[in-house]
């Protein structure tokens, strides 16, 4: 671009090649420090942003900050404040900086609606999507990525979009994408020339693969773009490309080429910084050497396991606990702010009332008019985000479906209604079998993956009216309102029959999970929750110490109990393993459930 092109050009062409040629961009960055002074206003602000944008591409976070911090706050433009707040949303999200990041992303979501430019808009959700997924809530992250879908700018297409809800909906865990919906999302990126964006979600599909058994798919879907891939020198998805083909050759037994891949995962790794492909990797390691019997390795590497899991376990807290802590510190601050705000605006205009002497009726009328039509806008606002925080606050975070004190007070609403019409209900308390085991044999993603599948499998037999919520932990609660007993006991049957036959391949081999039901109707503990909750508990407790996986209904006090007893169709945890956790005490029972 000549010297002479005019300052508006230049900043144009600084945005569109900022990342496809960075030296072009430093030139041109260069060349506009030079004409600083005799730029328009707006243009001053906008090489601001640009300043601050090369300071993160070349690592210097915290003198982003101050400019982003700046232009966030004072620039005149909306656009300019929104792309400012989405880098620095992006940047707390890589630093895992989340308290940071909702505020901010809280403030990029109020400014969205003045933002007309579609660039500007799809940049902004897109880093919206990606701080969500980073922050482990990928129901939202989802939400995002459907808004991007509707503001793709000129030029694009939806591959970043159709890439964030896939990447969302796989780890989320609830609803996986089929391998046809994957295909899709690649031949878009590839559609649109983002060969990044396409391995990225290859790396989903290859997941799936190995998930499914499919070890040779994943493999060859990996193998096929490992060249490419390395040549993006882009290291969290070269991370994970190798450690899933470690963990496919180790499923295929070649202990020699797995370790090989798993060491290039960790490879050059940031001290603390934590990853799932590390580790993932880390525990692969640690099951290698352990089967070439090499002890001492095993043992460091089962530490460093340990280490990265725990890493991960305080990331997903520290995500979910910023959430909460902004979510009542903004809803506080903004009731606050607002209503300020409204007596503000309705001070001044008495004053100017005041002052004209109400010069004419029509003016008069027309502040009214305003005053009112803000007061009403202001409402709405608040409203709309005091909707979005409840409908979010009312769902646990893990699975989607409802928390404890929702599935409480839902299912206290519904046991009323029924006591007047009295029509019967039925609570049922499930808990999975040994799932401390699962965490401590596979790791507490597979854990968490296993819950998410155990809480779909429910899903399936849940009917309209049914409330379902996790109480905590592996411990969820169904109420089924319109139900006799027997009904009830049936339909446990059916949902622990559907959470024993979806099981999940973990690191290296299926994770067989089975689950206890306890059954309590109106008929015998009235429509009380807190006796209902007694009585399923105990008929819960009682399924625990018959021998697990199974449903009990307890008709009579401490009477003989309906049971489904266990069908062996299940599959269980080997005989030895059953063997090792038969309780043979019921305090040991009572002990190891709570
Ligand atoms: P029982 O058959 O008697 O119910 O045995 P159990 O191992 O399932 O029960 P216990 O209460 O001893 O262990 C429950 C475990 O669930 C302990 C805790 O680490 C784990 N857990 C609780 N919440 C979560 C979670 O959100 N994710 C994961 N991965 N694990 C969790
Ligand atoms: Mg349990
Ligand atoms: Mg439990």
């Amino acid at each position: 671009m000549p010297a002479s092109a005019p300052p508006e050009q230049l900043l144009r062409r600084a945005f569109e090649i900022k990342t496809s040629n960075h030296d072009e961009f430093l030139s041109i960055l260069a060349q506009l420090h030079q004409l600083e002074d005799s730029l328009p206003v707006d243009e001053q602000w906008t090489l601001r942003y640009l300043d601050a944008w090369q300071a993160v591409f070349a690592g210097n976070e915290s003198q982003a900050l101050i400019g982003l911090r700046l232009i966030a706050e004072q620039a005149p433009s909306p656009t300019l404040r929104l792309r400012a707040m989405a880098t620095m949303v992006n940047i707390f999200g890589f630093a895992h900086r989340y308290e940071e990041g909702f505020i901010q992303l809280n403030r990029l979501t109020d400014l969205l609606p003045q933002v007309s430019d579609l660039s500007a808009r799809y940049a902004a959700m897109g880093e919206a999507a990606q701080f969500l997924i980073i922050s482990h809530h990928y129901e939202q992250a989802a939400e995002y990525a459907d808004q991007m879908m509707q503001n793709i700018p000129q030029g694009k297409n939806a591959c970043h979009a159709v890439y964030y809800k896939l990447h969302a909906l796989f780890l989320s865990g609830t609803t996986v994408p089929s391998q046809g919906e994957f295909q899709r999302g690649i031949d878009l990126c590839n559609a649109g020339n983002d060969s990044l964006a396409a391995n990225t979600v290859r790396s989903d599909l290859a997941s799936l693969h190995l998930q499914k058994g499919q070890t040779n798919d994943a493999i060859r879907l990996l193998e096929e773009h490992y060249a490419e891939v390395a040549g993006y020198k882009y290291p969290p998805l070269m991370q994970y490309f190798n450690m899933l083909l470690a963990q496919g050759y180790y499923a295929l037994d070649d202990m020699q080429r797995a370790r090989k891949l798993a060491l290039a995962t960790v490879e050059n790794r940031i001290e603390n910084a934590y990853s799932l492909p590390l580790s993932r990797a880390y525990e692969l390691l640690y099951r290698i050497d352990n089967r070439l019997g090499h002890t001492a390795e095993a043992l460091t590497y089962h530490e460093k396991y340990m280490e990265t899991d725990r890493g991960y376990l305080s990331d997903v807290t520290a995500g979910a606990l910023a959430y909460e802590t902004i979510k009542q510190q903004v809803q506080a601050k903004r009731n606050q702010v607002d209503t300020l705000n409204r007596q503000n605006q309705i001070l001044q205009l008495q004053r100017q009332l005041d002052r004209k002497a109400m010069e004419t009726s029509r003016l008069y009328i027309a502040l009214l008019l305003t005053v009112l039509a803000s007061i009403a806008f202001w409402l709405l606002r608040i409203k709309r985000s005091q909707l979005r925080f409840k409908r979010l606050a009312t769902r646990d975070s893990l699975t989607g479906i409802h928390s404890r004190q929702h599935f409480v007070d839902e299912a206290e609403l519904l046991l009323r209604a029924g006591a007047r019409s009295s029509r019967p209900a039925c609570l049922v308390l499930l808990d999975l079998d040994h799932f401390k085991d699962v965490n401590d044999t596979h790791g507490h993603v597979t854990g968490d993956m296993v819950l998410k599948r155990a809480v779909a499998a429910c899903l399936q037999h849940l009917e309209r009216h049914d409330i379902f919520g996790r109480l905590g932990g592996e411990e969820f609660a169904i109420l089924m309102p319109d139900c006799s007993a027997m009904q009830a006991v049936e339909r446990s049957e059916r949902i622990r029959q559907a959470i024993a036959a979806t099981p999940l391949w973990g690191e290296t081999r299926h994770v067989v999970i089975s689950s206890s039901f306890g059954v309590a109707c109106s008929d015998r503990s009235g429509y009380e929750l807190r006796q209902l909750m007694i009585d399923a508990d105990n008929a819960l407790y009682r399924a625990k110490r018959d021998g697990r996986n199974r449903v009990i209904y307890e008709e009579e006090e401490r009477g003989a109990p309906v049971s489904s007893i266990p069908a062996d169709d299940a599959p269980m945890a080997s005989g030895a393993e059953r063997l090792a956790h038969a309780p043979t005490d019921p305090a040991f029972c009572r002990a190891t459930r709570r």
